[in-house]
């Protein structure tokens, strides 16, 4: 059985590609990346892959049994994109898909969820066996942005009191490489988030407890939070994105309570706590 994941190089397929190794023989799994060189540290068979050379790609999938397609980085490109894998796939006669979409993503009042929703029905409409990992909010969108905060004295955010159950990068390779290993895990819709959901203020008291100092939550608009974010040098368009996430955050949007992530990897979400330690070094 071989099994291919596609963005192998970006950080969610790195550690899938990781874990999966853990699990079986690296002659079994293929790298599908965009750049081949950035996926040579990998120790396993590489091919070349781009979302946007739609001729090339049904070649790179021959011998695939398995394919995990990794959503694209390229919001607003992304249907034409996936699509042309899909396409690909049917091609090469790879016998499932495993995706990865957003948390609730039908009922999501993110508008990046309009993209996966679009991916999901071309997969249905594709006669290829799928699972559909429906991944939550990554806890790192949030701590990589936690030395900041320690620079600044306050965590900003537009989230209000929002509850987040978001789960690490980590978590979520574990769930992709349990159901791209087990065919029972197939074929189902999975809701994967965090088992402990926070608000901002959770997240910046973790911050103070570990940091022995006070750093508040301060809460802004989503204007005036994009414009902070864009201060500290991010692009505006980045910007503009993390404060709309942020206000749908606000809103419930990264909000779940089920446990089924835990459920697929066999063991508890890494904790908030682990995960802001692991941020601030
Ligand atoms: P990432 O580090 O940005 O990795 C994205 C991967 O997609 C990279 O390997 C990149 O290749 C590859 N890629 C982009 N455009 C491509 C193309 N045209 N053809 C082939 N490969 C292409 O993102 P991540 O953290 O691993 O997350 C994986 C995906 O989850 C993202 O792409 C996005 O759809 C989604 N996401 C989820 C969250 C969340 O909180 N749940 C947050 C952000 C993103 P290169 O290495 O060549 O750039």
């Amino acid at each position: 059985m071989t099994i291919a994941v596609t963005g192998a190089t970006g950080q969610l397929g790195r550690l899938v590609v990781e874990t999966l190794k853990t699990k079986s023989a690296p002659e079994g799994l293929v790298a599908l990346a965009r750049n081949p060189d950035k996926a040579a540290d990998l120790g396993v068979p590489v091919r070349a892959f781009d979302y946007d050379a739609p001729e090339t790609l049904a070649a790179s999938l021959e011998g695939v049994e398995t394919l995990l397609l990794i959503s694209g980085s390229d919001i607003g490109r992304r249907v034409t994109q996936h699509a042309a894998v899909i396409e690909a796939a049917k091609a090469a006669g790879v016998k499932h898909i495993v995706y990865t979409s957003l948390l609730n993503a039908p009922n999501s009042t993110l508008g990046l969820a309009l993209e996966h929703v679009e991916t999901e029905k071309l997969l249905a409409a594709s006669g290829i066996g799928h699972t559909v990992l429906r991944n939550g909010w990554y806890t790192e969108n949030y701590t990589m942005g936690l030395p900041a905060a320690l620079e600044h004295n306050a965590l900003i955010g537009a989230a209000g009191d929002g509850r987040i159950s978001s789960a690490t990068r980590q978590d979520y390779a574990a769930a992709a490489a349990a159901v791209l290993l087990d065919t029972s895990l197939q074929g189902k819709t999975y809701e994967l988030s965090g088992d402990d959901s926070y608000t901002l203020t959770d997240l910046a008291a973790t911050l103070s407890a570990q940091a022995g100092r006070d750093i508040p939550y301060v809460n802004m608009t989503e204007p005036n939070y994009a414009a902070a974010l864009t201060g500290a040098g991010l692009p505006a368009e980045l910007a503009g994105f993390l404060a709309h996430c942020d206000v749908g955050a606000s809103k419930g949007a990264l909000f779940d309570e089920g446990t089924q992530l835990s459920t697929l990897i066999g063991r508890p979400t890494t904790p908030l706590a682990s995960a802001v330690a692991t941020a601030i070094g």
